[in-house]
């Protein structure tokens, strides 16, 4: 895979499956902007990238601050000149029971996931149409599609990312703008360190393949999706899940 010369944004970068996202994508040419609520840990992760040879930043932003998004983007485009690529990758989960679920755990899993997926898409559309080319890809979750006990705020705003990446995909397609996601399963992360061996071990009998994701499972799909060549793909999610949802 050859991104060499293109410029890559990556929500959530400094981490987990948006780090694994952000190396790939380095490994492969593109210059790179990881971005995070965390600055030291943007920059940190941005730094480790540089042994490949290409261009890189980390930058603080909270996806669901409107501002903060618009200051950030107009910083990148200044400092890089475009933007080819951006990965929705950003999100939290804060789970519990229905009844037992605050408003504030709705809004700021809803804010953060969906909000911030529709803020960034917003400030990267103008430069991506005026460039006729762009690839933007969402991080959905089989939560998304599947449901999942305790989980109405992500759930809700990963299915939400779907019907967003349709409409989006149909928006821009006839400015070579093609917005896709992609839904993993049980990847291993700090996202989901938290549960109990108990319940990882009943969450793995529903895996098909045997065994859980890996960071670099969903890197593969995202890249693919962001290829030059994938351009007749657009509006669809890739499912990356060990076969638990099909
Ligand atoms: P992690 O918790 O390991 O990483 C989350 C990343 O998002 C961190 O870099 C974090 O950085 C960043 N982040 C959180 N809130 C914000 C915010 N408001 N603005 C900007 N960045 C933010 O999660 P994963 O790597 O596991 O998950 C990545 C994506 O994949 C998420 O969208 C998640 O919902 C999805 N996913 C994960 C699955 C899994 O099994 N792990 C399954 C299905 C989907 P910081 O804290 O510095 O802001």
């Amino acid at each position: 895979m050859n991104f060499k010369s293109q410029v890559a944004v990556i929500t959530g970068g400094t981490r987990g499956i948006g780090k694994s996202i952000a190396e790939h994508f380095a490994k492969n040419g593109a210059d790179i902007i990881v971005c995070g609520r965390n600055p030291q840990a943007a920059i940190e992760a941005a730094e480790s990238l540089s042994s490949f040879g290409v261009k890189t930043i980390g930058l603080r932003l909270d996806v669901s601050n409107s501002q903060e998004v618009k200051e950030t983007f107009e910083k990148i485009i200044s400092e890089f000149k475009k933007i080819d690529i951006l990965v929705n990758n950003a999100g939290i989960t804060k789970d519990g029971l229905l009844m037992r679920m605050s408003e504030e755990s709705w809004d700021s899993v809803l804010d953060i996931n969906l909000k911030g997926c529709f803020l960034c898409t917003k400030a990267v559309i103008p430069e991506m149409a005026r460039q006729r080319y762009g690839r933007i890809i969402n991080i959905t979750s089989v939560a998304g599609f599947m449901g999942n006990p305790g989980q109405a705020n992500y759930s809700a705003s990963k299915a939400g990312i779907v019907g967003f990446t349709k409409t989006v995909a149909r928006e821009y397609a006839s400015r070579g703008i093609t917005v896709n996601a992609v839904a993993p399963g049980f990847i291993e992360t700090a996202m989901t360190d938290v549960l109990n061996e108990k319940i990882k071990e009943e969450m793995k009998k529903l895996i098909p393949l045997g065994r859980f994701g890996k960071v670099e499972d969903i890197a593969n799909a995202v890249l693919f999706l962001a290829l030059p060549e994938s351009g007749y793909i657009t509006g669809q999610t890739i499912h990356v899940n060990g076969g638990m949802y099909m």
